[in-house]
């Protein structure tokens, strides 16, 4: 049995959550099948051409129907989150980032109606292998938890906090383009959010460089230089190598800890994602300027500026 399948499932409601953000669910008998995992889970779509549903592949081959499509008629995929799966009601809770009529997913959000046809590629209720979709895993001990998004990974983020375990302490900053897009939601005693708003000038950036004073440790052999800004040195060596991989590639930066890696850096753990470029800058602080061990730190590029999400 494959462990990922397309479920058709058609518009069931379309909200306006916020300038930026419409929630689409979509729903079908199909999700009878569907595994929820919760946390920051991600699912592909599919987005049919023209409207059409008989362009949507099916079955577990469709990956060989859908690449036998030509190039100008094949459905495009694109990476989202389920921001609630209702099982009970076979439902799934979208939420897209209106960010223009520039790409396919963006722009089937900003017309969905109910009744379109949209694919879901997603895994497979009862099927024994590993969950490999779910990037959300500190290693048990964990004492303090950042988690820092754009709009992008907003859904993510909001999933995640919003089912920690109440003696859990999360700071979750939260950057989106306008303050009206502060979708709030409900979270657990220990988290805190922060939201900033582009248009007032406020970025995720500068914002976790300050809070990364009170919630990491300077390192044993870090010198003190990272209280004041300046770059870090180590003492005695050169480093462990590059904080971050070559950013040069196709692919958007994706570095997500082996599940129960060793918490090196004090019980800190931090889950970054959002712009491909942001989380890199993100990273590379933590890791090279803060010292924060490389296995405490997730960091997902969700989209790249000025370029489209590679089929
Ligand atoms: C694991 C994962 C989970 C994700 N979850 C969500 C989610 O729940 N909701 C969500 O909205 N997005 C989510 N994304 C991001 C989404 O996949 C990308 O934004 C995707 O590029 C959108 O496809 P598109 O067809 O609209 O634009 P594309 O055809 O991919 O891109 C067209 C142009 O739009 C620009 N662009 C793409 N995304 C954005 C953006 N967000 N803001 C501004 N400009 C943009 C590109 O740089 C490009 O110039 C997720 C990505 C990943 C990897």
């Amino acid at each position: 049995m494959s462990a990922y399948l397309p479920f058709a499932v058609r518009v069931l409601r379309v909200q306006r959550l916020s300038p930026t953000f419409v929630r689409v669910t979509v729903a079908g008998e199909s999700l009878a099948g569907f595994a929820g995992h919760g946390f920051d889970q991600r699912i592909n779509l599919l987005f049919p051409p023209g409207g059409d549903a008989g362009l949507l592949p099916t079955g577990p081959d469709w990956v060989d129907r859908w690449q036998a499509v030509p190039a100008d008629r094949r459905p495009p995929l694109r990476t989202y989150t389920v921001r609630a799966f209702r099982p009970e009601s076979r439902e799934l809770d979208l939420d897209f980032v209106l960010h223009g009529d520039v790409g396919p997913a963006s722009r089937w959000a900003g017309a969905a109606r109910p009744g379109d046809p949209l694919t879901v590629i997603g895994p497979v209720a009862g099927h024994p292998g590993p969950v490999a979709d779910v990037a959300w895993a500190p290693p048990p001990g964990t004492g303090r938890l950042l988690l820092a998004a754009d709009e992008a990974a907003l859904p993510a983020a909001s999933a995640i906090a919003g089912t920690l375990r109440p003696e859990e302490r999360a700071t979750v900053v939260l950057e989106v383009p306008e303050p009206a897009d502060a979708i709030e939601f409900d979270t657990p005693a220990g988290v805190t959010v922060i939201w900033l708003a582009r248009s007032r000038g406020e970025r995720l950036g500068p914002v976790v460089r300050d809070l990364l004073t009170d919630l990491v440790p300077v390192p044993a052999g870090m010198t003190s230089s990272v209280r004041s800004g300046r770059p870090a040195e180590r003492v005695g060596g050169s480093g462990d190598g590059p904080a971050v991989a070559p950013d040069d590639g196709d692919d958007d930066p994706w570095d997500v800890p082996e599940p129960g890696a060793a918490a090196g850096s004090g019980g800190f753990y931090a889950w970054l994602a959002g712009e491909a470029g942001a989380v890199v800058a993100l990273r590379r602080h933590l890791v090279g300027e803060r010292g924060v061990d490389r296995r405490s730190v997730a960091f997902m590029g969700y989209w790249r500026r000025g370029r489209s999400q590679p089929n």
